[in-house]
């Protein structure tokens, strides 16, 4: 049994064959999992959960319900184009909304989960707007407005945002190593995992003179792209910590650390497609 991570699918009607590979993914591959994570950015956007009975949203809806009603747990984190993500949403899916960020007790080991836009600190304009559209008198405002009316207001923020983009330096949206380190020490982890960057890798570095783990996943573009972990410590006879993966909340705790098994999470990036 493994544990699943996902990000940055970016889910729209205008690439159906990665929509398939998702909706395949969920009948197959996750039915198999102990628990799923989507860590932000399963939809290009989501404008309120009244879209969720649209329906060219209705296949991803079943499909999601369909994996969590068969008993396993979807865990879903805000991305900064899908924060817009509720309870009507949860309720219809049966996935759970997660804070940004969690942490979990990963088969033994405690492991942050972040989206990952929060950590380009460099990328000044960029947190402005989140800083705008996060406010609870703004969300309002755009939810009070029709979908046609919504629509219009995504699109010309992606004009915006893709203007803005095509000027900016890659390290400018790439995260801030100072900002991890931050997140990291605050939570006392040695291992993060989060998405936003689509630059998929697992970056090894020494953080207060011990060895740390900072996985990034990659996005859904031309193909899949999933974080295998799976309990890979042989002290306790290649099973799997008795907790297992518990989402315990941005400001919890994290239990059932096992001495000297800190490393005991095998994680593996995978293409799908
Ligand atoms: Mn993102």
């Amino acid at each position: 049994m493994s544990t699943l991570f996902i990000s940055d699918l970016h889910l729209s009607t205008e690439r159906p064959a990665i929509t398939a590979l998702f909706l395949d993914f969920l009948r197959a591959r996750a039915r198999q999992a102990e628990a799923l994570y989507i860590l932000g950015d399963l939809f290009e956007y989501w404008i309120g959960d009244d879209v969720a009975t649209l329906p060219e949203y209705r296949p991803l809806i079943d499909g999601l319900r369909g994996l969590t009603a068969a008993g396993v747990p979807v865990y879903v984190m805000h991305g900064n184009r899908d924060f817009l993500l509720g309870d009507g949403f949860a309720q219809q899916t049966g996935c759970r909304l997660i804070p940004d960020p969690t942490l979990i007790s990963l088969y033994g080991e405690n492991v942050l989960l972040m989206h990952g836009d929060t950590l380009c600190t460099d990328d000044v304009a960029y947190l402005k707007f989140r800083e705008m559209v996060r406010n609870p008198d703004w969300v309002r405002m755009f939810l009070g407005k029709t979908i046609a009316e919504r629509v219009a207001i995504v699109r010309d923020y992606r004009e915006i945002s893709k203007t803005a983009t095509a000027t900016k330096k890659p390290e400018i949206m790439d995260v801030n190593p100072r900002a991890v380190d931050a997140a990291m020490q605050q939570h006392g982890v040695r291992h993060l995992i989060h998405g936003h960057t689509h630059r998929p890798a697992q970056h090894v570095f020494a953080l207060d003179g011990q060895s740390a783990r900072r996985t990034v996943l990659g996005d859904w573009y031309d193909q899949g792209s999933v974080l295998v972990c799976d309990a890979h410590d042989s002290r306790d006879g290649g099973g799997r910590a008795a907790s297992g993966p518990a989402a315990v909340g941005s400001a919890g705790v994290a239990g059932g650390r096992t001495p000297g098994a800190t490393d005991a999470s095998g994680c593996v990036l995978e293409s799908l497609g």
